[in-house]
């Protein structure tokens, strides 16, 4: 089942206008630089409704869900992310902040290490993200700094999210260099994770954050 996700576009990403946000299956991406030199054309307009037209996305989606149990079968609150470069996956990572007593330790920052040590490079032009839920502001942050192409993720994250619901870190048309976003992948199966994640806490007694979002009403 497809559902529909919105995309934003990203500065210099003109492909996304004009040929829909989907790569070719084969993963070969066009040759175009993703917006590292396009700084001044930041077109932030009205999202856009996609229809499902991009199975790549849920298959990706799908292996950072993946990442996203491994957090939780470890304790952590479940989020994944999947780093993706070209067809294959640079880098993964999953929430490790309890095991590491490291608040940076978010599955983003790690994907985003592994992926810049297996390139060599900082820069992650052309490169896509994919997360189970909105990034926050430290990995919108990183996110922009390594100039990824795009960020995708499952839902929105009404307390923390950083890529449209609080603040818009990738998109801010003041900075060098604007992410393009699809939001909604795989939302559903993200937010029941994260349900059962919590209702487990408070079912073992353990203190939740009063107001969590991911709360079963
Ligand atoms: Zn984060």
């Amino acid at each position: 089942m497809t559902r529909p996700r919105l995309v934003r576009g990203g500065a210099g990403s003109g492909g996304a206008s004009s040929g829909g946000a989907g790569r070719p299956p084969g993963g070969t991406p066009p040759g175009g630089e993703g917006g590292a030199g396009g700084g001044g054309g930041a077109t932030a307009g009205p999202p856009q409704l996609v229809p499902g037209l991009d199975q790549e996305d849920e298959r990706w989606m799908r292996m950072a869900l993946d990442e996203a149990m491994r957090a939780a079968e470890e304790g952590e609150v479940p989020v994944g992310a999947i780093v993706v470069l070209e067809g294959r996956v640079l880098g993964r990572g999953h929430n490790r902040t309890e095991a590491t007593h490291d608040p940076t330790a978010h599955a983003e920052i790690l994907a985003i290490g592994a992926a810049s040590t297996a390139l060599g490079d900082w820069r992650l032009t052309n490169a896509d993200i994919y997360v189970t839920l909105e990034p926050c502001a430290m990995c919108a942050g990183a996110i922009q700094l390594g100039r990824f192409r795009r960020v995708i993720f499952g839902p929105r994250d009404p307390k923390f999210g950083a890529c449209g619901s609080i603040l818009n870190v990738v998109e801010a048309p003041r900075l060098n260099h604007q992410v393009e976003v699809t939001e909604g992948v795989l939302a559903e199966e993200s937010r029941f994770a994260l349900r059962q994640f919590f209702r487990r806490l408070r079912q073992q007694g353990r203190e939740v954050a009063p107001g969590d979002p991911f709360e079963t009403e």
